[in-house]
Formats: structure tokens, sequence, C-alpha cells
């Protein structure tokens, strides 16, 4: 569905991404893990149209979306759930939502937001409620709803678990276990978290200083010695 093929970005003099090649499809998560500053969150930036591509491609469903502004990138289904969850904190949870389907039929959009209410019952029985008052973990699942009242068919989150504490972790991610499941998405997860992110992804990669040094199913890296000791702490 979405496939990235040789991508160069950076910023200014500096080259950050140094010919980076992934793909993924409906109903998968790919996972990518790398260590501070590998160049992950420049990689979902540069997917999602806000830093240019020097070279390479980015092809959604078979059409290039390289060199495309990120409003147009956003409408081909690929939806980008920032590091830091940036929800309008002065809104309630219920006007996020409807942001996040902004531009498109009303009617379509609610209908969505109940579909999000029953995957997230925290967000309904906080409708109301500002959103900058809310835990962070709910914060971060009103953003990962923001992102999907887009009904979008690709959904990429930059560190979801930063700041939460472990049992609000594992309750995000069942919530994208379960959006790739009843809903086929294909989702590209960026995690320090490595451990956790490769147990549920079906694909993940490794991301060191702006390269791909490994790829493989999720429970392949995970027992990857190489990555065990990089990432998960050793043993
Ligand atoms: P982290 O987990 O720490 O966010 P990351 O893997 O997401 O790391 P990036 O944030 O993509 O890494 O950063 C990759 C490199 O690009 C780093 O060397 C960083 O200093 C540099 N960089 C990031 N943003 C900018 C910017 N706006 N201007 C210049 N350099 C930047």
């Amino acid at each position: 569905m979405l496939t990235v093929e040789n991508l160069v970005a950076g910023y200014g003099a500096v080259e950050v991404l140094h010919g980076v090649s992934l793909s993924i499809r409906k109903g998968q998560i790919l996972s990518i893990v790398g260590a501070n500053g590998a160049g992950k969150s420049t990689l979902l930036n540069t997917i999602s149209g806000f830093i240019p591509i020097r070279s390479g491609d980015i092809r959604q469903e078979g059409r290039s979306i390289a060199k495309q502004a990120p409003a147009v990138i956003a409408r081909a289904g690929i939806r980008h759930v920032p590091e830091g969850r940036r929800v309008f904190s002065e809104l309630s949870v219920e006007e996020n939502l409807q942001l996040g389907g902004y531009g498109q039929p009303k009617a379509v959009v609610q209908a969505r937001i109940e579909h999000i209410y029953e995957l997230f019952p925290r967000l309904l029985e906080r409708r109301g409620q500002a959103a900058g008052t809310m835990s962070g973990g709910e914060q971060q699942m009103l953003a990962i709803g923001r992102a999907l009242a887009a009904d979008p068919k690709v959904l990429m989150l930059d560190e979801p678990s930063m700041g939460l504490a472990p049992l609000v972790v594992a309750e995000i991610f069942r919530l994208i276990c379960r959006l790739r499941d009843e809903m086929g998405m294909g989702i590209l997860l960026v995690e320090q978290n490595a451990k956790a992110a490769l147990r549920i992804a079906d694909l993940a990669c490794v991301l060191s200083l702006g390269k791909v040094t490994m790829h493989g199913t999720g429970a392949e890296l995970l027992h990857n010695p190489d990555v065990v000791d990089a990432f998960l702490g050793g043993h």
C-alpha cells in the first residue's frame, strides 16, 4: 500500500536519511526502532510532506506522492500522529475529533466519531471535557482518534508510549492492534519502547544513522541478539 524507495532527506546541509526503503500493507504493523537521532521522526515527517525529499520516491497505492504538499498526502489517506500528541487543549474532545475530519461531510465524520467512541470509551465519557485537562494517556488516545476521524488507510504513530505509565502503554498498544485487526489499517509505528513495538509488529526494521540496517518479522527482530543487545537491554 505505502512504499518508500531509497528516500534521501535532511535539513539544510545535513543529510539525515541516506536511502531508506520500506513498505507496508493493509492490516500490517511495521515497527521502526532505533537509537535517538537515528532519523525516525525525520522519516515520518518526510513521508507526511513536511520535509522535502532530495531523492527517492514515496508511493501510496501505486501513485507517487513524493513532492506533494502535506494536505495532498493527508487526503491520499496517510495520517501522522506526531511525537508529543499535540491536541487542541482549549477545545473539547469532540471538537478535536471533528477537526480531524475537517473538509469532509459532517454526517460522515460524525458517524466515524461514534465508531471512535466505541474503540475508545474513555473519550466518550469525556466528550465535553477540554482536551488539555485530560491525562497523558487520554490525550494520546485523542490524538490517535483525531487522526482516525479522517478515515486514513495508513496511520503513522511517532512514540505513542512516550511519558506514559506501563499500564497505559499496554492499553495504547492493545488499541493499535485493534486498529489493524478490526479496521485493516496499515500502521507505521516509531517507538523507543522497542520490546512492546516488536511484540505487536508484523514487520519491523532497525534504523541506524539514517539507514535501515536490519529488517524482518517482529518476532525475528525480537529474538535477534544484536537487537536484544542494542535496544532490549540485553540478557
Ligand atoms: P528521537 O527518538 O531522539 O526523536 P529520531 O530517530 O526520531 O530520534 P530525528 O528526530 O529524526 O531522530 O533526528 C535525526 C537527526 O536530524 C538528528 O541528528 C537531529 O539532530 C537532526 N534534526 C532533527 N530535526 C532537525 C531540524 N529541524 N533541523 C536540523 N536538524 C534536525
